[in-house]
Formats: C-alpha cells, structure tokens, sequence
C-alpha cells in the first residue's frame, strides 16, 4: 500500500459523486459487537458458566482436536446463540446499501453470524471465511447434514452423531481452529486488488492470513479504517475512524446524504455505555481518547482489563 492523500472529506465526496465504484470490505468480530450476539468473555458471558468444562483457555472451543474429544461445550455456545435474536448492524446495513447503490466489489468476512445477508447482502457478494451457520457436516467423514436437525439436536443439548458413519459428531460449517479457511477465500482474494476504495471495519487485522490482505489492495486506493482500536497497519496510510462503529457509520452515511433506519443496539456491552459521540472523531487524538476513557471508568484496572477483552475478541 502506498500512502493514501485523500482526506474523509474527499472520500465521502468520490463515493457520493459515484468517482468511487468498487468498495471492497474487510470485515471481524466488532461490527457485530451491538447486534445482540452474546460476548464470549464478558463478566457473565458464556466462558465464565463453561468453566465446569475445565476448558485450559476460551479459544480451546473453538479446536477442532478439542471439539472432535469434547462437543458439549461448542453445543452449549451454540444454544445460547441460535436463543439470541440478532438484528444486523448500521455496519452491516451500510454494506447492503453499498450494493444496492451498485457500488459493492466485495464483503470478506471473519463473522460467522451472516448478519450481511439479513441486511440485504446477497451472497455472492459474500465470502465469509470463517464459515457459516448455513449448513452442518460430521466432524468425522464430512457428511453433510441438515443445520435445521443440528440446531434441534442442540436445542436438546445432545451430541448430533453423523447419520453415515454414526461415529463423528455433527458440527455447523464454520471454521474450527486447526481448520483450513473457506475455500472461498482464497478464490477471491483477486478482488481486493481491483477495489477502488477498501473498508477495514471491526477487525484490528491481526489474524493470518485474513490480515495478508491488506497486502493486494493496490496503490493509492483510500484505505478507511473503522474501528474502536488500533490496527495492525502502517500508520498515515489509512483513514482511522475511532471509537464506536455505529455512530462512525451512522454519521458516514448522513455525510454520504444516505437515508437509513434507526438501528436499535441490542447489546451495547456495559463498557461501551455513554462513550463516545460521532461529534468526537474528527479530532480524536490519542491524549483526548485517553481523558474520556479515564472519564468512563474510574477504576484504572478496571480499564486494563477491559482494553485486554478487546484484544481477545479479535481473534
Ligand atoms: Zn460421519
């Protein structure tokens, strides 16, 4: 990537002018953060009440070695998942009006939630390279089953055994650790370089080699970052939004003279409540980012241990 000089102000004018008409996104975890999926690591989130599972840390669910041993925890996250009602975020409504405004390349993304489809996606403009909830298979011999059986069998708590081989445990299409990615990804990976504008919303691009990328966007393409944290890129050659992706969105598509609906946040996690406002990105420096934070939490360990969650969810 080359240094970027286009400023927020000449983005938003391109895309509006329509100069701009092949956005590419990168997307993770925290664009879905206020969708109403649980938190994994949140005080009362799942892995505190998977404890009795003896897990040796939180990410050993989601091994597929582990999970081919033990699938009663993965069954139990899952429960907790399918009970929830996610509704999709400005993030991801933003995408679907991108495309319906005929000026989608292509959405890459970390999420297994495929709330890009409830948003109005349509899937072939959708590489979901963790996997997805759409279709179930053995973890044994790879027979395909039916995810709407495998939801009831987690709906009862009890192992799914594969209807072929009636050894392996049925397990959702996503992609486990030890896993290879969607084969997708790699077969669209020649998108990015013909993206005339990128995307980078709530991921800090850590995980290889979902952050290789980053890599094939071509020169002097506006790179916009939007996230609540740091990303792992060479600085000055992206736009950074800071701070809360709602509101980042919300006031980028009222930039933009785009209508779009109120989008109610189902689960704004208790550390989010009463930060930031879209007023504050344009001069968010990191001094001003720190006061407010201190503002936030009063207890300075407190705020260790939240900024530590915010790592972990990246994963
Ligand atoms: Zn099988």
């Amino acid at each position: 990537m080359e240094e970027v000089n286009l400023s927020y102000k000449e983005v938003v004018e391109k895309i509006k002018s329509k100069k701009i008409n092949n956005i590419l996104f990168l997307t993770g975890a925290g664009i879905s953060t206020s969708s109403g999926i649980p938190d994994f690591r949140s005080p009362n989130g799942l892995y505190s009440r998977l404890q009795k599972y003896n897990l040796e840390y939180p990410e050993q669910i989601f091994e597929i070695n582990y999970f081919k041993k033990n699938q009663m925890p993965f069954y139990e996250m899952d429960k907790e998942f399918f009970s929830n009602k996610p509704h999709f975020t400005s993030a991801h409504y933003f995408m679907a009006e991108v495309y319906r405004r005929e000026q989608l390349l292509y959405v890459f993304s970390q999420n297994v939630d495929g709330l890009e489809l409830e948003a109005g996606l349509p899937l072939q403009k959708l590489c979901q390279v963790h996997g997805n909830y759409r279709g179930a298979k053995c973890s044994k011999c790879g027979f395909k089953h039916d995810i709407i059986k495998y939801k009831e069998f987690v709906q009862q708590q009890v192992i799914y055994k594969c209807e072929s081989c009636k050894r392996g445990a049925v397990r959702p299409n996503v992609v486990f650790f030890g896993e290879r990615l969607d084969k997708e990804f790699a077969k669209n990976t020649y998108k990015i370089a013909a993206a005339d504008c990128v995307f980078i919303m709530g991921t800090s691009m850590q995980v290889a080699p979902f952050n290789l990328t980053v890599d094939k966007i071509s020169k002097n393409v506006p790179v916009i970052v939007v996230n609540r944290d740091m990303v792992y890129l060479p600085e000055n050659k992206y736009i950074h939004l800071k701070n809360d992706i709602d509101d980042n969105i919300e006031k980028l598509m009222t930039d933009l003279g785009w209508d779009f609906p109120k989008i109610e946040r189902n689960y704004p996690p208790k550390w989010f409540s009463g930060s930031s406002t879209s007023e504050k990105n344009e001069e968010s420096d990191e001094e001003e980012e720190k006061q407010d934070k201190e503002k936030i939490y009063e207890n300075q360990e407190e705020l260790k241990n939240i900024e530590q969650k915010f790592e972990d969810l990246n994963f």
